[in-house]
């Protein structure tokens, strides 16, 4: 891996960065501003975030930089993984709001660009300039990490299929325009085989979305029912029974972006400021907590580089996304605990620190947990047993009625 730019990457870095400057300003970094993992609007102005994040994708659609590495024919600017990795790394240093888009650019289009029909395509048009948010209604309550287990039915009705069930966790549902579901359309097969995917509009009567408050205050995520909403059959994404193979697309992609550097860098350098203001640069403890943690981003820095250099050659994102996942969660929570044990009893107020503390253990749930993302290094890096599945070869019972 090397790690300098090409001559060739570092024009492009180059044009990136005027062309950012010519349309956004840069962050302040002054002390007071919040230290974000989570890119969502707060509960007080959510509107207005959403509305930013849509003008700014609008803005990057405009000038060819909504999606770098999609081919131009879906309207993206055709280029290497690595000219998406700068553009995001120089995005990242300009106070411009991307969050609401995150799970419709990072794993709805490309699964819809992957399995999707010409028509369902289409979408791709909407998503870029700016017109369509989506959110991924996977989890249901009793199935997160076991997401084959799910319990959300489709009826096939003439060419329409109704849906009954209930999702959850499901983050910017009541500000999503559509959304991508997985459903069970065969209970009589073994789990992973009896799933199918559709598209929805979220207005669909039937619909019901109820925000979820989390400790943080803000209600980002949502349980959604399903009460008997119907979709057209051209709605179905892939084949019917095929919905795990399309998920596995979804899920790969999630862990890839989920284990993204740039905010546990930009929370580790918050961190060293800390450190100094507080008056603990000479800690002996301190130090050593510190140069431990520098040891842990830098793993986590080679980590993502070999998965780029890995799918910049062709191949899928595979285990390393769960790695680098794992690693994020683990610096990143390493980081907040070290900054609150600094502050002493302030860290229990309201400020910068305590707010991201609070928003930290979800960094280590959302897109697969740790414990997950543990058994899949055991299993495809390691090579070690597969753990014991219980229920895998047999149909799902149906707990609806409990
Ligand atoms: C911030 C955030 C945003 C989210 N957004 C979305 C979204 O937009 N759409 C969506 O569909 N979902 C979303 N989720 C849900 C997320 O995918 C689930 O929380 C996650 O998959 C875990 O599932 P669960 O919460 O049901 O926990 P469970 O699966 O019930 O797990 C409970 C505990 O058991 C452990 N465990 C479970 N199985 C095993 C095993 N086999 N081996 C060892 N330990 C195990 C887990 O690690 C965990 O500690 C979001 C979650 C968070 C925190």
């Amino acid at each position: 891996v090397d790690f300098d730019d090409t001559p060739e990457e570092a024009a492009f870095r180059a044009r990136v960065r005027g062309w950012l400057a010519e349309h956004a300003s840069p962050k302040t970094n002054t002390p007071d501003d919040p230290i974000v993992f989570f890119d969502h609007g707060a509960a007080d102005d959510e509107e207005k975030w959403v509305q930013a994040c849509r003008a700014w994708q609008h803005t990057k659609n405009r000038d060819g930089y909504a999606a770098i590495r999609w081919p131009s024919d879906w309207g993206g600017l055709g280029g290497t993984i690595m000219q998406d990795v700068i553009f995001s790394d120089e995005e990242s240093r300009f106070d411009v709001a991307t969050g609401a888009f995150g799970i419709t650019m990072g794993m709805v289009a490309p699964t819809i660009a992957t399995h999707g029909t010409a028509e369902q395509r289409a979408h791709l048009t909407r998503i870029l300039c700016g017109e369509q948010i989506w959110c991924q209604l996977f989890s249901e309550p009793g199935a997160g990490s076991d997401l084959a287990g799910l319990q959300t039915r489709a009826f096939r009705d003439g060419d329409e299929w109704v849906l009954t069930g209930q999702k959850v966790w499901t983050s910017g549902a009541h500000y999503a325009d559509w959304g991508y579901l997985l459903a069970r359309t065969d209970p009589s097969v073994p789990k992973h085989r009896g799933l199918t995917a559709f598209l929805i509009p979220m207005d669909t009567p039937g619909v019901v979305i109820r925000p979820l408050r989390q400790m943080t205050g803000d209600a980002p995520f949502n349980e959604v029912f399903f009460d008997g909403a119907r979709v057209p059959d051209a709605n179905r994404l892939g084949a019917q029974g095929d919905g795990w193979r399309v998920a596995i697309t979804t899920l790969m992609n999630e862990r890839f972006s989920a284990g993204g550097l740039s905010n546990s860098a930009h929370v580790f350098a918050a961190l060293l400021e800390l450190v100094k203001q507080q008056g603990a640069a000479n800690d002996p403890n301190t130090r050593q907590r510190v140069a431990d943690l520098y040891t842990r981003v830098e793993v986590h820095r080679l980590t993502l580089a070999r998965a780029l250099t890995s799918i910049s050659k062709g191949r899928e994102p595979g285990p390393e996304g769960s790695l680098a996942k794992l690693t994020a969660g683990r610096v990143t929570k390493a980081t907040g605990d070290i900054a609150i044990q600094l502050l002493g009893a302030s860290g229990m107020l309201e400020n910068k620190w305590s707010a991201l503390f609070v928003t930290l253990p979800g960094v280590r749930l959302g897109g697969g947990t740790d414990e997950v993302m543990r058994n899949i290094l055991g299993e495809r890096v390691l090579g070690l047993p597969r753990e014991p599945q219980v229920g895998r070869d047999v149909p799902v019972p149906d707990n609806r009625a409990l």
